[in-house]
């Protein structure tokens, strides 16, 4: 399913037609916030999941955004009894979700071993220039197992390239950079054995089949005879993708690449986990479903650190960096950056308002 312009699409047939605002009209009464203040949000999200008649939850700021299936505040006693629950206005993707959704939010998971805490990349001053030109700037910033961690940025912020240093893939003009316990330019092969990288263009063999892909990417991470194959099945199995092993890559519709290309980032169990614009282009079903399996990572101490030009993906990462012009312009968790813009009065901007001040600000200056 897709969204052209004030048309709605999904398998081929307009599902609905009329303004954005006619879309998500109707949603009025349907749209809460809870909080909890003995929770953590990603559990607080777990748990409204599946609560009934709840159809989509997802994180924002400190608190979980539910849709509910009928415009009544939801019975939430079999989650706990002491949430906050406020009703707040519908958006345009809420009538999507609403339209798409079988009756249940969209859930997936991931069969994870657990990992071990501390601090995994560790930044200092990093920069990287293209002949004269300063593409990433003296970045200094560390993430912890486990973290969500965002990068925001408009085109040529210098995201990309921050990740493909990150994954030892460039080499750094200045700085350092310790990934996984290691010193990336002292042993970059045993760094990028501990990450798994998706870049934007998923880069998957087109004319291979799901599973020859599979394989492929299990060779290059060296996995060999029994191990090998049980990642394989892992992989077809937990990416619901079995049914397609013998499909060629290249034909199989977006939201099912995107998988295969999680799938093959995933095959040899990194504890770091890079993905560089992994949902632009696939609907918000497919957002969904790929951030749950996302939180469920984080849940067993995967740390994912993740780029992209989605608001509302923002508020789901633990803590985020907003770059412009290959510097950081702002570095906190999103309820932090948000404050961080708030001008003399205020009480609150939403994501997009913060990201556009602090551009602002910086071509200002
Ligand atoms: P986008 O959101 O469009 O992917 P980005 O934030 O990932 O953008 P980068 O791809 O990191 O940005 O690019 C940062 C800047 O560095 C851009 O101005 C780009 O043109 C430049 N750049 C990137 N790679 C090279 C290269 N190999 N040679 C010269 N300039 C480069």
């Amino acid at each position: 399913g897709i969204g052209l312009g004030d048309h709605q699409l999904l398998g081929g047939r307009v599902i609905g037609q009329g303004s954005p605002g006619s879309f998500s009209a109707p949603l009025a009464g349907r749209i809460f916030e809870v909080a909890s203040e003995d929770w953590s949000r990603r559990h607080l999200q777990n748990q409204l999941t599946r609560a009934p008649g709840v159809i989509d939850a997802t994180l924002q700021g400190d608190a979980v955004r539910i849709v509910t299936r009928d415009a009544a505040p939801p019975d939430l006693n079999s989650v706990d009894a002491h949430l906050q629950c406020s009703p707040v206005t519908p958006r345009f993707e809420d009538a999507f979700i609403d339209r798409l959704h079988d009756g249940h939010p969209a859930t997936a998971s991931l069969t994870t071993h657990s990992r071990s805490p501390g601090t995994v990349i560790a930044v200092d001053r990093l920069g990287r220039k293209f002949g004269d030109f300063e593409a990433v700037k003296d970045l200094d910033f560390s993430i912890e197992a486990g973290e969500v961690f965002g990068l925001l940025g408009a085109n040529g912020a210098g995201k990309t390239t921050t990740f493909r240093m990150l994954c030892g893939l460039l080499p750094p003009t200045s700085g350092r950079l310790q990934v996984a316990g290691f010193n990336l330019r002292h042993a970059p092969a045993q760094a990028r054995a501990r990450i798994g990288y998706m870049s934007q263009r998923f880069s998957l063999y087109q004319h291979l089949t799901v599973r020859q892909n599979l394989d492929f990417f299990s060779s290059a991470y060296n996995l060999r005879g029994g191990r090998r194959r049980e990642r394989i099945d892992w992989a077809l199995d937990e990416f619901e993708l079995t049914r397609h092993a013998s499909a060629e890559s290249g034909s199989l519709p977006l939201g099912f690449k995107q998988r295969l290309a999680m799938a093959a980032a995933l095959i040899h169990e990194p504890d770091i986990l890079f993905l560089d614009e992994p949902t632009s282009g696939v609907d918000p079903l497919a957002r969904r479903e790929f951030w749950q399996r996302i939180n469920s990572l984080a849940e067993a101490g995967v740390t994912v650190m993740v780029t992209t030009h989605f608001m509302e993906e923002a508020e789901y990462c633990d803590r985020l960096a907003i770059m412009a012009a290959g510097e950081i312009l702002a570095l906190g968790t999103p309820v932090e950056i948000k404050q961080g813009s708030l001008h003399a009065g205020e009480r609150s901007i939403d994501m997009e308002e913060a990201f556009i001040r602090l551009i602002q600000h910086q071509e200002a200056a």
